[in-house]
C-alpha cells in the first residue's frame, strides 16, 4: 500500500435504497432474476452520483460515472508513473521515466487504472474506507477492462497480494488488497496465493514520507512463508495505490529472493 490515509468522509452507501426506485427488466437467466428482484426491494443507486442503477457491466456504478474514470494517461511503459504529457512517447514508445532509468525498481512492469485523484479516488476511498467491499466487483471490471489485464492473464503463473499487518485488519475489517486479488483470480481463472508474502511488521504510514524513508520504512516488513509455492513462477502482485513503489518493491525482492522467476504489478492508482 503505497498510500496510507486516515478514514474521509464519504458520501453515498451504494447499496441502501435511497435513491429513486426504478423499474428493471429482469433478466432471462436465473443470476439476472434474482438479481433484478433484488433491485425491485432494495433498488440500487450509483455510489458516486446516488442515480439509480440498472443492470449493467458495472454494479455499482453508473455508466455516466464509469466514463467519468480516465483510461490510464501516458505513462512511464515501465512503473505506469504517468508523464505530464504524451509527448514522451510520440518518437520513442519505450521511453522510460528518470526513475527507471537509474533501475530504481525491481518489478519488471507495473499497470494501473490511472492516477489516484477524482473518481477513481474517490471510488477506491468508499472501497477502502467507506467498509463498500462490494466495489470489488467494479474495481477489478476496470483492471480487466482497461488496465490490459485481460490480455496479460496468461502470462502470469500466481498473483499474491500485499498483504495488511494483522493489527490494521482490526480497524479496516478486511484487506483491500487481499480481496481484489481474490475476485481477479475468481473472474480470470488465476490461481491467488494468499497466504505466500506475510506482513510481520505494522509499518507506520508512508504518507508525508520521502522516497529514501518509505524504502526504510517497508524494508524487512514482509517474508515469504511458502517459498516452494512461487519457485520458478512468474507472478503478479496486487495492491490497491502505488506511490514511490517501495513497498511494491521491497514485496519483489521478497518473493525473487525465494525463487520467483519474475513479478509485475498491478494496482489500482498510481498516485504522484
Ligand atoms: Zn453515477
Ligand atoms: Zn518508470
Amino acid at each position: 500500500m503505497g498510500v496510507q490515509e486516515t478514514s474521509q468522509p464519504v458520501t453515498g452507501d451504494g447499496a441502501a435504497g435511497e435513491c429513486p426506485s426504478t423499474d428493471k427488466p429482469f433478466g432471462d437467466k436465473v443470476k439476472g432474476i434474482v438479481e433484478g428482484f433484488l433491485d425491485v426491494l432494495l433498488p440500487r443507486c450509483c455510489v458516486l452520483c446516488r442515480s439509480p442503477l440498472s443492470m449493467g457491466a458495472y454494479r455499482w456504478i453508473c455508466p455516466s460515472c464509469a466514463g467519468k474514470i480516465p483510461t490510464p494517461p501516458a505513462a512511464c511503459p515501465r512503473c505506469a508513473l504517468p508523464f505530464p504529457s504524451e509527448a514522451a512517447l510520440a518518437d520513442s514508445p519505450g521511453h522510460l521515466c528518470a526513475n527507471c532509468r537509474r533501475g530504481a525498481h525491481r518489478f519488471a512492469k507495473a499497470y494501473s487504472l490511472g492516477l489516484y485523484e477524482g473518481s477513481l479516488r474517490e471510488l477506491i476511498h468508499h472501497y477502502k474506507y467507506g467498509g463498500k467491499i462490494h466495489l470489488k466487483d467494479d474495481l477489478v471490471t476496470l483492471l480487466l477492462e482497461r488496465a490490459g489485464l485481460m490480455a496479460r492473464g496468461s502470462a502470469y503463473n500466481a498473483m499474491v497480494h500485499v498483504p495488511m499487518h494483522h493489527s490494521r485488519l482490526v480497524s479496516r475489517e478486511f484487506d483491500q488488497s487481499r480481496v481484489l486479488a481474490s475476485e481477479l483470480g475468481r473472474r480470470t481463472g488465476m490461481p491467488h496465493l494468499p497466504r505466500v508474502l506475510e506482513r510481520i511488521h505494522a509499518t507506520p504510514a508512508q504518507v508525508g514520507l520521502s522516497k529514501v524513508e518509505r524504502r526504510r520504512n517497508v524494508r524487512s516488513a514482509f517474508r515469504v512463508v511458502k517459498p516452494e509455492a512461487i519457485a520458478n513462477k512468474r507472478l503478479l502482485l496486487v495492491d490497491d495505490v502505488m506511490t514511490s513503489g517501495a513497498t511494491v518493491n521491497e514485496c519483489t525482492r521478497m518473493l525473487q529472493r525465494s525463487g520467483a522467476s519474475a513479478v509485475e504489478v498491478v494496482t489500482l492508482a498510481r498516485a504522484m
